[in-house]
């Protein structure tokens, strides 16, 4: 059976330390502050705003809730980032994605002050991150490179493979795995939606990364005996016997997995913590850089 790598346990650790530090930070007069910006009331964007919001509380840091209608002008989404970035108690700003339709992402994202990009999704940063320089890194990859510490796994001289190549998981995952040192140093393939047989690929890695977001995408005869696997597949599944009518599943087949693989991440309790609790890191590392410029 495989073991079950408890991305809870390991995130809840990782948080009880950074609300310690906050409180370090916080008695010295600098208070980590996120500012949180929700256009529309998509039920699951919602949902993600409500939990980094209570995670925030726990840890002690301030959050600013900024809510527009899903009918609010492009202009007037950038007005209220650029706010956000004068505004001395913030020190990063989330921007929930997705945005409305009319809404341009990439001009939005690019009005965030890359000092202040707690989601690491800023061309800037991510610059920075392929060229190998410390940056904000976007969370769900981040994230997954300190479940791999945590759980005692090295990558170095790994083949990891990855699928999905999304700039949110895919692509800095990888840039992150090939950096040299800790938690880098592996051998990268990168598959996606027109990658020719899959599981040839799949069944290469000794860490297996599913970022697809399709349902039991990959099966047991997909996956090298031992491999370890990360599922960072949200899916919503219909399920009637649920409160909320579906459940969640993720990219792999998990039970099927569990006589191949190693170690394997569950869904939820897997990468999810683990996303929440590098928003909060980025958030205390945008403060920390405050505090030193302001000399406290
Ligand atoms: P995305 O839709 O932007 O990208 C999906 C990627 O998978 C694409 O690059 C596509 O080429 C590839 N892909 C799709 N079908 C494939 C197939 N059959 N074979 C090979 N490749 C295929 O999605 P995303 O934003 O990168 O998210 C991926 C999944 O991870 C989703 O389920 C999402 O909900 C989940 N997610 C979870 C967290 C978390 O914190 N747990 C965070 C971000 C994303």
């Amino acid at each position: 059976m495989a073991e079950i790598l408890d991305g809870r346990k390991i995130a809840s650790a990782m948080r009880e330390d950074i609300r310690r530090e906050t409180e370090r930070l916080a008695g010295r007069g600098v208070r980590p502050g996120l500012a949180v910006i929700l256009v529309g009331e998509d039920p699951a964007s919602v949902s993600y705003v409500t939990a980094k919001e209570k995670a925030l509380e726990e840890a002690g840091m301030f959050s600013l809730d900024r809510r527009l209608p899903e009918s609010a002008a492009e202009e007037e989404l950038i007005r209220l980032v650029e706010e956000c970035n004068a505004d001395p108690r913030v020190d990063g700003i989330l921007v929930q994605l997705p945005l409305p339709k009319h809404i341009n992402e990439e001009r939005v994202l690019l009005s965030i002050h890359p000092s202040k990009d707690a989601d690491g999704f800023h061309p800037f940063n991510l610059g920075k991150l392929m060229l190998g320089q410390d940056s904000f890194y976007p969370c769900t990859p981040y994230g997954i490179i300190k479940l791999l510490a945590a759980a005692g796994v090295g990558t170095r001289g790994r083949h990891v493979v990855i699928v999905g190549r999304s700039p949110t998981v895919g692509k800095p995952l990888a840039n992150l795995l090939l950096g040299k040192g800790e938690g880098g140093d592996a051998t990268v393939t990168v598959c996606h939606s027109a990658t020719d047989g899959l599981a040839r690929h799949t069944r290469q890695a000794d860490i297996l990364i599913a970022a697809a977001g399709k349902a039991g995408l990959i099966t047991a005869d997909m996956v090298k005996p031992g491999a370890l696997v990360i599922d960072v597949g949200v899916n919503r599944i219909p399920d009637a016997s649920k409160k909320k009518g579906f459940r969640l599943r993720g990219d792999t087949d998990f039970e099927g997995l569990q006589s191949v693989a190693s170690k394997i991440t569950p869904v939820p309790g897997g990468v999810g913590p683990m996303t929440i609790t590098m928003l909060l890191y980025n958030t205390l590392k945008a403060a920390k850089a405050r505090g030193r410029q302001s000399g406290q």
